[in-house]
């Protein structure tokens, strides 16, 4: 794989980054993922504008214009011949000594790399829907930064997969937060809940596109916590996520949502942002 590291396009095997890193010794840094669909880019600017804002929270910058990141994307996908997957963009606030306080002038690091999903939006998931497990949200404060601290969504996920489940819905305060990578919805009758933005949740760029589309098919919304029983009791359940677009929950903490199998809601809402999405890609 080539992979783009502080400015150079290198073999992966030769891209260096320091031991002093801050990504490394304190999880200081941010991140992005944005898919790719017959070689573009889904909903690019969105996942730019987020970035400016997870670094403006961390006070830093991106050592990178908007549109060069863009020439970047599409770098890697040419020089990686990516038809369809995933491209990764973290920015840590780069090495210096190790302290807490940050450094006054250290220069960020900057990475790119990219995965290939050949068929990543026909998965059979999206068949057969998956199923999540709950637990409880032990993450931090700021879970609308974007940072690159994931630790506690990789147990989460370990969890899941000791369970016998694809992933874990996150609760806190008796309510669901959202799942280890994506954010999470239940259908009841034609009303589609999910969580209001604030600290506790990453706004999801998915999430974004998809209630817009929602909203102009008629669809209603609420945008509101909710809790486990009520998810038990509803008619549907999904997920959206930048690599999973729309994915239908048919199983919570092993009880069958509705009749167990993918809603037509969710699977409606797929078709809807894939459609609409690979028409404005770049
Ligand atoms: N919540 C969390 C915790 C995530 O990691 C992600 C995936 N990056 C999402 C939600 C979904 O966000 P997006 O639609 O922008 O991929």
């Amino acid at each position: 794989r080539t992979v783009y590291v502080n400015g150079q396009y290198v073999p992966e095997e030769d891209a260096k980054i320091s031991v002093f890193d801050r990504g490394f010794l304190f999880a200081d840094g941010v991140y992005e993922v944005t898919s790719v669909l017959g070689g573009k880019l889904i909903d690019f600017a969105a996942h730019a504008t987020r970035l400016e804002r997870s670094l403006g929270e961390l006070q830093m910058e991106s050592p990178v214009a908007k549109d060069e990141l863009l020439e970047i994307h599409r770098e890697l996908v040419r020089a990686n011949d990516i038809t369809d997957g995933l491209i990764y963009l973290q920015i840590t606030r780069g090495a210096a000594d190790r302290d807490f306080a940050f450094p006054e002038n250290a220069t960020p690091t900057i990475v790119l790399f990219t995965q290939s999903k050949p068929g990543l939006a026909n998965s059979p998931a999206a068949q057969t829907g998956i199923k999540v497990i709950s637990i409880e949200d032990q993450r931090w404060g700021r879970r609308d930064i974007k940072t690159v601290q994931l630790l506690y969504p990789s147990m989460g996920k370990m969890m899941a997969k000791a369970a016998g489940a694809d992933d874990a819905w996150m609760v806190e305060d008796g309510h669901v937060t959202e799942g280890t990578s994506n954010n999470a919805y239940i259908v009841k009758g034609n009303t589609i809940i999910t969580r209001h933005l604030g600290n506790e949740i990453l706004h999801g760029i998915t999430r974004a596109a998809v209630l817009a589309f929602a909203r102009e098919a008629q669809m209603k919304v609420e945008e509101r916590a909710f809790t486990i029983d009520e998810a038990l009791q509803a008619d549907e359940a999904f997920i959206t996520s930048a690599s999973s677009f729309v994915m239908p929950v048919v199983e919570i903490d092993g009880t069958g949502i509705g009749n167990g199998e993918p809603g037509s809601v969710a699977q409606r809402l797929r078709e809807i942002y894939l459609d609409e999405s690979l028409k404005k890609a770049v």
